[in-house]
């Protein structure tokens, strides 16, 4: 296992529309008081499949239907819900036709991971130093690397620390129900809106630290 891969940080966030009358009033000051509030709000997050930290055992479509990666890297859920003629109707399950639904979770899923994949961790620090170590003049750019490395690995370590705490962690949980809560009155005050940059991490905390400001 990586070093990248020691912390959850970031999590698959698929709120379901069906459930957003649940989010559209839930008792963020007494979660914010209370970590056993906290966590079963949190978990309830969890149960109700609105947060996964891998995609492995499926994910849940905006139909409210799991939905499985298949042979052809979409997403599928398998029912015969097809109105083409094109094909024998059935959503997947491997490769072929995709419901909408499950059309919009490929593209969702594509999205994430092209975010995921920006993030690619240099070789490690030893591994420039054995480098340089053989090297009859290391020029400024070993050097660079190196650092560029080594600030890498402090960042993972200084990370993984902070994740371990628990006050930073029951932060953490109340940030993704501030954001479920927004999903929802979002969705209810905007007719049919696109809630993309929800989906984006960068975007959604921006748009909740905004979202702070006005509440002030
Ligand atoms: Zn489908
Ligand atoms: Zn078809």
């Amino acid at each position: 296992m990586s070093d990248s891969e020691d912390y959850q940080d970031e999590y698959i966030f698929r709120p379901q529309q069906h459930l957003d009358a649940k989010w559209l009033n839930p008792d963020l000051q007494d979660a914010l008081h209370d970590s056993v509030s906290l966590n079963v709000l949190y978990n309830s997050l969890a149960q109700d499949r609105e947060i996964y930290f891998e995609a492995r055992d499926g994910l849940v479509n905006a139909s409210g239907v799991t939905a499985k990666l298949g042979d052809s890297g979409k997403y599928y859920c398998g029912l015969r819900n097809l109105t083409c003629t094109c094909c024998d109707g059935l959503c997947g399950p491997h490769s072929g036709c995709a419901c909408a639904s499950c059309a919009a979770l490929s593209s969702d899923e594509e999205r994430r991971l092209a975010l995921e994949a920006k993030l690619v961790a240099p070789p490690s620090s030893v591994w420039f130093i054995d480098g340089i170590k053989w090297k009859q003049e290391p020029g400024p750019e070993c050097l660079q690397s190196l650092m560029e490395s080594m600030i890498w690995e402090q960042r993972i370590k200084a990370i993984n620390t902070v994740t371990s705490c628990p006050i930073i962690s029951q932060i953490r949980r109340l940030i993704v129900l501030c954001n479920r809560h927004l999903v929802a009155v979002l969705r209810f005050t905007i007719a049919a809106p696109s809630i993309d940059y929800l989906l984006n991490p960068v975007e959604r905390y921006r748009h909740l630290l905004e979202s702070f400001e006005v509440n002030r």
